[in-house]
């Protein structure tokens, strides 16, 4: 047996080949989280391509440290403002804007792993991109798998991309059931899966309470350091349903399968129990590098520099239900898992308009269900709907939540009068 371990680490021995990675929203929570990791191991892992929106400055500083083959801005102004940039300091890194250069750089040959970390539905056509390619998909936009997972799973089976989760509790069910993403043979074998939830910032807090929050304590999550949308998405549990209709498509199971429960502790991150009783959990500490590193070096493991998990000093681990009635997101949510269809992308298109306008001080936290609620009673529920239709629906959706908020703003203001 080979017991020397190669210069990377890999335990196996091998002399790894150096992956091409890309990052399709390299600036922003998760994207920093995964150049942190390949930064440990550049024996292993290349960085191809780094995509963002309009951040130039944080842009440049990363094609200052990994001088990666392109540099993609949405935003043609600040590809402009980036190229002058990568002028001067001298750099050999091509500049492109717009939708076509994320889809092109995410198929480009020298690309093997596209991290998918682009925030919302925007992230839906580079993703299917990079699947249609057939690369390794390492998902953390989960927005495009909610509106569109029979799409995602087909073009991966057709092409032969691996997805990988990322989100924390979907990475956790994929190490304790790993041998249903490959062949889905053991799935019949699969009795529930526990996903678990910290309950957010407002765990404790009463709806009289929660008319009230700000977008600053709605951000302020107490075990997680994340963007601004998804942070509202966990104060609101919104995220937990996303994360329901997620598994569903990953995992193959029905939503009656998945049960949430509430795990303050953020140590657990998911569960998945067997016919014969078994229960199989991950657990670790609350650090997006972990299955950000896992899903990079599968089916080997590689150092994250997460620090080790201090079980005394954690001491209680609790479980409880969630409370749909001070959190109709997660009600919403579960009715739109159930109904499928469109449902999920009217729920998910109308979710990023209230959030947004809650993160711009246009609404109140507790609007943020009636919006949806109403652009749910307005969607067309249409059932296996093209991925046509299912931009049309995501499009008709955010305009009912834009109308609603306008409407409801002109309410407040007669309410004031
Ligand atoms: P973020 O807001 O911190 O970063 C978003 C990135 O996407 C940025 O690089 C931004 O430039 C880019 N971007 C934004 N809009 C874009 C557009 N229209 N076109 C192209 N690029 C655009 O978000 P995040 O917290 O890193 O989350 C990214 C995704 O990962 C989300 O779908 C989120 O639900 C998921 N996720 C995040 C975490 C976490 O810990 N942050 C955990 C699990 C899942
Ligand atoms: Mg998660």
């Amino acid at each position: 047996m080979n017991t020397k371990a190669s210069k990377d680490g890999n335990p196996h021995g091998e002399e790894a080949t150096v992956r091409g990675v890309a990052i399709l929203g390299s600036t922003g929570s998760i994207g920093v989280s995964t150049l942190d990791v390949l930064a440990r191991h550049p024996q292993r892992f290349r960085v191809t391509a780094l995509t963002a929106n309009t951040q130039v400055e944080r842009m440049f500083e990363q094609c200052r440290r990994f001088v990666p083959a392109q540099a993609v801005m949405l935003d043609l102004r600040a590809a402009d403002a980036l190229q002058a940039k990568i002028n001067q300091a001298g750099l050999a890194v091509e500049v492109l804007s717009g939708m076509e250069a994320l889809k092109q750089v995410v198929a480009s040959p020298q690309t093997h792993i596209v991290m998918a970390a682009i925030v919302g539905a925007a992230g839906l056509q580079p993703t299917l991109a990079a699947v249609r390619a057939g690369k390794r998909v390492l998902l953390a936009n989960k927005e495009p798998l909610v509106m569109s997972g029979n799409i995602f799973i087909d073009e991966a089976r057709k092409s032969g991309a691996e997805l990988l989760p990322i989100d924390s509790e979907h990475n956790a069910i994929f190490q304790c059931m790993p041998c249903n993403y490959r062949t889905g043979e053991s799935r019949a074998e699969v009795r529930r899966i526990f996903l678990t939830c910290s309950g957010g910032p407002f765990h404790a807090a009463s709806l009289a309470e929660l008319a009230n929050v700000t977008p600053e304590q709605a951000c302020a999550h107490p075990n997680w350091a994340m963007g601004r949308k998804i942070s509202v998405d966990s104060a609101t549990l919104m995220n937990k349903g996303l994360e329901l209709i997620e598994a569903c498509w990953l995992f193959g199971v029905t939503p009656e399968q998945v049960d949430i429960v509430i795990h303050p502790q953020s140590v657990i991150h998911s569960m998945v129990e067997y016919l014969d009783g078994s229960v199989l959990a991950q657990l670790g500490n609350p650090d997006m590098r972990t299955p950000i590193a896992h899903a990079l070096a599968w089916p080997h493991r590689v150092d994250s520099g997460v620090k080790e998990l201090d079980l005394f000093n954690i001491a209680h681990l609790d479980f409880e239900r969630p409370d749909l009635d001070r959190f109709p997101c997660l009600r919403l949510a579960c009715e739109a898992a159930h109904a499928g269809g469109t449902a999920p992308v009217a729920l998910n298109a109308a979710n990023e308009i209230a959030v947004e306008a809650f993160l711009e001080r246009q609404i109140r936290f507790t609007d943020i269900p009636r919006i949806i609620e109403h652009a749910l009673s307005h969607a067309s529920h249409a059932l296996n709907a093209d991925l046509e239709a299912i931009l049309k629906e995501d499009a008709m959706a955010r305009d009912t939540a834009r109308r609603f908020i306008v409407d409801m703003k002109h309410e407040v203001k007669r309410g004031a009068l």
